[in-house]
């Protein structure tokens, strides 16, 4: 099984992402961790490439063909193996980024990505994408200066493109509410997991 999860900065997914692969392989599941943009050494080339640009900024179509391609060699060399021999993957951040991201608040639109997707990644979605919401006040104290500092090095990005990012999210999980659970991200570390748990559970059995 495939669990991606996806939020804005700050939202602590990555602490979550963390603590879901730990009550996995407790519960008997072979399962890898991994992350977005990066997962591979070619994948984590690519992101440093993203977020500290030689010089100046990436156009748009250039970032998101980047994000594309690093999710291309994620998904082909280590994503569909894992999937295939049974073991579960967890994953920071999935094509869903690339959509509230360079689509939405990017502006590039929903069908760029798709078409991307489709190209670079045979268009694979998670079994589940876990969407993780906090208030902007929380996030904001939450995300780290480095997390800022890796955000604004990709270029541009202000108050009003966060909000864009989070109002993409929030469009793309109303259009396919199978695939999505929205998670309330208040609250400490371990009420946030048992949110997810209980989201996860009915995954695990059979
Ligand atoms: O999740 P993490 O903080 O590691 O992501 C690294 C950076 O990449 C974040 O600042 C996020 O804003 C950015 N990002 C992006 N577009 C994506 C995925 C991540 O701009 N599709």
């Amino acid at each position: 099984k495939f669990i991606a999860f996806e939020g804005g900065e700050g939202c602590g997914k990555s602490t979550q992402a963390k603590m879901l692969a730990a009550w996995l392989d407790r519960n008997g599941k072979e399962v890898i961790l991994t992350r977005e943009p990066g997962g591979t050494p070619r994948a984590e080339a690519i992101r440093s490439l993203l977020l500290d640009p030689p010089e100046g900024s990436w156009l748009p179509e250039a970032e998101a063909l980047l994000f594309a391609a690093a999710r291309s060699d994620h998904v082909g060399q280590l994503i569909l193996p894992a999937l295939e021999r049974g073991t579960w993957v967890v994953c920071d951040r999935f094509v869903d980024s690339s959509r509230a991201y360079q689509g939405y608040a990017g502006k590039l639109g929903d069908e760029a990505i798709n078409q991307l997707h489709e190209f670079g990644s045979a268009g694979l979605l998670p079994d589940l994408t876990l969407l993780l919401e906090v208030d902007a006040a929380s996030a904001a104290s939450r995300a780290t200066a480095r997390d800022r500092g890796k955000a604004d090095a990709i270029g541009g990005r202000d108050d009003a493109y966060h909000a864009g990012v989070a109002a993409g999210f929030k469009a793309i999980t109303q259009r396919d509410p199978e695939r999505f659970r929205t998670i309330d991200g208040s609250g400490s570390p371990d009420e946030v997991h048992d949110r997810i748990v209980a989201a996860v559970a009915p995954l695990t059995k059979g």
